[in-house]
């Protein structure tokens, strides 16, 4: 299977971010997605240059190693490497695979069955690198499967104020 391109994907840049947001050592990443407003706190590091001078970069929220580009996308920002990992399996799938999948890694973590609910718990004797990782893809399912409605949802009522302007049915 051919990787996805990152392109689809927002992308942002060490080489974009302000001189201030490099003094602070952080930069924040806010925005709406289905309804939601999602929030990004991205730590930045930097290294020394062998001729002096540094460069930075940023921490990936999700495997935390040095990157200088990271990705948004799916209400989840992280590097390409992190992307590539939960999309491999689940791209090109329907509504269906993407709950069965969710829903196997809910079990794997004994959270309570459904996106709906909300998230548990990390699982007692379970390494926290590993839950983050399995939480990772299964919140990038999740918004996979919300955006799907939200899309459903809004198509469904385009097409009912349609007939309620007194068009005929489609
Ligand atoms: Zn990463």
């Amino acid at each position: 299977m051919a990787k996805p391109t990152t392109s689809r994907l927002e992308s942002i840049n060490i080489k974009d971010v302000s001189a201030g947001n490099k003094a602070n050592g952080f930069v924040k990443y806010s925005y709406w997605l289905n309804a939601k407003f999602v929030g990004h706190l991205v730590h930045l590091e930097q290294t020394e240059c062998n001729y002096g001078g540094v460069r930075y970069w940023f921490t990936c929220p999700n495997c935390h190693r040095r990157v200088g580009v990271l990705y948004l996308s799916s209400g989840q920002c992280a590097c390409r490497k992190c992307f590539n990992l939960a999309y491999k399996s689940e791209r090109e799938t329907n509504q269906d695979r993407l709950y069965r999948k969710a829903g196997k890694i809910r079990d794997r973590l004994g959270w309570r069955p459904g996106i709906v609910h909300p998230d548990g718990d990390k699982p007692k004797g379970m390494h926290w690198k590993t839950f983050r990782r399995i939480k990772f893809k299964h919140d990038v399912i999740a918004n996979r499967i919300c955006g799907a409605t939200m899309e459903w949802i809004n198509k469904r009522k385009a097409i009912y104020a349609h007939i309620k302007a007194g068009n005929p049915w489609v």
